[in-house]
């Protein structure tokens, strides 16, 4: 037998939400973009990829200018990577090892406990409360002398609450300095509620606040692996070392640099997504059945033991979705023609349940 890691043997792989059921159906199980590229977009791919037999920028100077532009903070407080995944992992390994502790929400998004494990650090989850949010008085309790990070992700993936403004507020003035805490913001585009805070608004406020965005949902570059941390710079030089070098391509760097001048185009297909969730949400509503009210793009149905009897619905539309037995469904807000398959499939649930 070889002799590998115990915590690495230990930990469950990473779920991919799963895949479409044939060529006539529908995936809507992992939150992704339902349009395709912009034809900018596109266009800076296809002109990168001239240059493929070259490393890319490993600083990625020229996108954190561009980012730094955009949400008017220094681009040394700017660190990339292959998703904001790889880059939440590069916050944990650059601050937390063996017999340090990261906190955050459960269920929260499903990279973080593995991170966290593969780190070498102690993963410390603090159940939501009953309607699916943050407690954060709770995860105040939770924090020890051996907490190093905190993640916050709002709104929540999958249960699409957000904490409020308050709370995140009164949060903040008993998290101790020296620890960090990270807001993930990967669903910050469709995220309409006025009482939401602005993680860049805390990252200014508090010494202690990393931000993390990704250009996988909004942006609809999940396939290219881009996200990035605004952070305070002693933490970003920091992840730099950590990070895997050149794992960010120049046709990711390009594509987002491209995706953050398509502002315009872009805003127009977030708020075609922001009302086919809200109309969604309204219908499955109407029939009774539990549906958390989300800020991201995607539903999430509390269902309990019923999470069988509408993935079976589903997948008679054709329609994947992300599905925890027993607790609940995630069900992506996808293109009007999905959008539509959902409808009908719950629509049958609930004849039945009649
Ligand atoms: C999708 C998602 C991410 C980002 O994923 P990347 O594709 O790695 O950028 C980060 N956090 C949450 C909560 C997500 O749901």
């Amino acid at each position: 037998m070889i002799r590998q890691r115990t915590t690495v043997n230990e930990i469950a792989p990473y779920v991919q939400g799963a895949a479409p059921l044939t060529s006539q159906s529908y995936k809507l199980s992992s939150n992704e973009n339902p349009f395709p590229p912009l034809p900018s977009v596109l266009e800076a791919v296809r002109a990168a990829a001239e240059s493929i037999q070259l490393y890319p920028q490993m600083d990625a100077k020229e996108l954190r200018a561009g980012i730094g532009r955009s949400l008017g903070v220094d681009p040394e407080h700017v660190a990339v990577g292959a998703g904001s995944v790889e880059v939440a992992s590069q916050l944990i390994h650059a601050l937390a090892g063996t017999g340090d502790e990261v906190v955050f929400a459960w269920r929260s998004f499903e990279a973080y406990p593995l991170l966290v494990r593969v780190a070498g650090a102690t993963p410390v989850p603090v159940p939501l409360t009953a309607d699916g949010r943050h407690d954060l008085p709770a995860m105040l309790r939770a924090i020890t002398s051996h907490t190093r990070l905190i993640f916050i992700c709002n709104p929540n993936n999958p249960t699409g609450t957000v904490v409020t403004h308050a709370e995140l507020t009164a949060f903040m003035e008993h998290v101790p300095d020296d620890v960090l805490v990270v807001i993930d913001e990967a669903y910050v585009h469709f995220d309409r509620d006025p009482d939401s805070p602005d993680g860049l608004e805390f990252y200014r406020a508090y010494p202690n606040v990393a931000v993390l965005h990704t250009f996988s949902k909004a942006h609809g570059l999940a396939g290219l692996r881009i996200g990035y941390a605004v952070a305070p710079p002693d933490v970003t030089v920091n992840l730099r070392k950590v990070s895997l070098p050149f794992a960010v391509t120049a046709l990711a760097q390009q594509a987002a640099l491209a995706s953050l001048a398509a502002g315009a185009e872009l805003a127009e297909r977030i708020d075609h997504v922001v009302t086919a969730r809200e109309s969604l949400a309204s219908a499955v509503e109407e029939w009774g059945i539990p549906v958390a009210r989300s800020q991201g793009n995607f539903l999430w149905l509390p269902a309990g033991d019923d999470t069988r009897r509408i993935l079976d619905a589903l997948s008679e539309q054709g329609v994947s979705v992300r599905d925890w037995p027993g607790e609940g469904t995630r069900i992506t807000v996808g293109d009007d023609a999905a959008n539509a398959r959902v409808l009908t499939a719950l629509d049958s649930v609930l004849t039945i349940a009649k």
